[in-house]
């Protein structure tokens, strides 16, 4: 098995990992580039003709992986819904299949209508939990696996007699950590090569360490409950909408101290999209939810053919007077950029109003609406988010249990730092090729 990592052997990013084995050639993951000083987003609108998008280092240099070219590789696997991970999904040729899970699936198909997202047009093959399938020379098992993407898949890859393991990105202290504890108690075995994410490390220095992350998302529902206990104005919480596991924290703490629960459209149809994947997810009929509607998102429904929604969820739609009225009981969830300004300016005053941020704090540059609103207005931001990702203990947990002849660092900006905690590390460089 050859092994090239073209992206992510020293950033937090675009990962992209391709595979080789005999004729048989596949590509996990194909991320889009976190934004940086050097970095331009690609859309669909990019002026970049394709060799410009792969000589400028935007698209990772495969060969018969775009539309433009002959299709050479064989599938594609995305491991979870996180654009650093699929968000160049849209340049694959429509020939090559790919394969991903129903919640990856649901979730790249929601994006495509409300982010405007350029379509995956191949076809796509669902992933179960340790269900393994072949393509050509390959045999890959996707692990089930606790991360703030649901739905998230590791890939057990074998060919040639050789066996990696790609973690993709995962954590063992949110609402799936059985899944984690699951790989560690009956972990694959004789694993060659370990490609083992490390976002969090590094990370422990600087701001972070100062006021460190709630430990798992039982303690961010902790935090909501003592936050919405005392409380005599609005609580506005900033969260991803596909965070499932801090949707669900939200509405448990709602319930356990009888407030409302007040999302938008969006997230009602996120939900109701991923309900199959638990019964236990909230949906916006159940009691202690109502739904703030927005033009942007009403209009986006209706534009792609889900009118029938808009009408169901009509009944349970909560217009700015009643929230106002109502707004020590409620908690409202929403996100940065265009829908905090309309709602703090509708409320009539800002005694007590609490702010949550409950997202990575490094979104949280001091110059958007939310640091500077606060500024302003002399609030605190309250701070109640756990990471999607593995703090080193577990992802040393991780490698004991899977014992790896060679773990290869990706998905982290502190490769070097892993030879001070695992043993068998080898450094790769972007676009270097290892036989394994
Ligand atoms: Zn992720």
């Amino acid at each position: 098995m050859r092994l090239t990592i073209h992206r992510g052997t020293r950033e937090i990013g675009g990962s992209c990992v391709e595979l080789a084995s005999g004729a048989t050639r596949i590509v996990l993951d194909l991320g889009m580039p976190l934004p940086g000083p050097k970095k331009t987003n690609i859309t669909k609108e990019s002026p970049l003709s394709p060799s410009d998008l792969i000589a400028s280092g935007l698209l990772p240099n495969i060969r018969g992986l775009y539309a433009w070219d002959n299709p050479g590789v064989d599938a594609v696997f995305l491991s979870h819904a996180h654009r650093d991970h699929y968000g160049l999904a849209g340049f694959i040729h429509p020939r090559i299949p790919v394969y991903l899970s129903a919640g990856t699936r649901a979730l790249m198909e929601l994006n495509e209508i409300f982010m405007a997202e350029p379509p995956v047009l191949s076809e796509k093959r669902l992933l179960a939990d340790r269900e393994r399938l072949e393509v050509g020379d390959f045999a890959i098992t996707p692990y089930l696996v606790d991360h703030s993407a649901p739905d998230a898949m590791a890939l057990l890859v074998e060919a040639g007699g050789k066996r990696l393991f790609y973690s993709g990105d995962l954590r063992g202290h949110g609402r799936k950590r059985g899944s984690f504890e699951r790989i560690l108690h009956n972990p694959p075995r004789n694993i060659d090569c370990l490609l083992l994410e490390g976002t969090a490390l590094g990370r422990s220095q600087g701001v972070e360490e100062s006021r460190p992350d709630f430990p798992d998302e039982q303690s961010v529902e902790e935090e909501l409950v003592s936050l919405l206990s005392a409380k005599t104005n609005l609580a506005l919480m900033l969260c991803s909408s596909q965070n499932l596991d801090r949707l669900v924290s939200a509405y448990r703490a709602v319930l356990r101290t009888n407030s409302l629960m007040v999302i938008d459209l969006y997230t009602a149809f996120v939900l109701q999209a991923l309900s199959p994947l638990s019964p236990r997810l909230p949906q916006y009929h159940w009691r202690g939810m109502r739904i703030k509607y927005w033009k942007n998102h009403a209009e986006k429904l209706a534009g792609s053919g889900h009118q029938d929604f808009l009408y169901a969820a009509n009944k349970h739609k909560i217009k700015m007077p009643e929230l106002i009225a109502r707004r020590a009981e409620i908690l409202m969830l929403t996100r940065s950029a265009g829908l905090f300004p309309l709602i703090t300016r509708s409320l009539p005053d800002y005694n007590g109003l609490k702010i949550v941020w409950s997202m990575w704090r490094g979104y949280l540059t001091g110059e958007e609406p939310v640091s500077k609103f606060c500024r302003k207005n002399n609030l605190e931001i309250n701070f109640v988010h756990t990471s999607g990702h593995a703090p080193l203990k577990d992802l040393k947990r991780l490698a004991e249990a899977l014992q790896p002849h060679k773990t290869i660092p990706i998905h982290t900006g502190f490769p070097h730092l892993y030879r001070d905690f695992f043993p068998n590390v080898h450094c790769l460089e972007d676009g270097e090729e290892l036989s394994i």
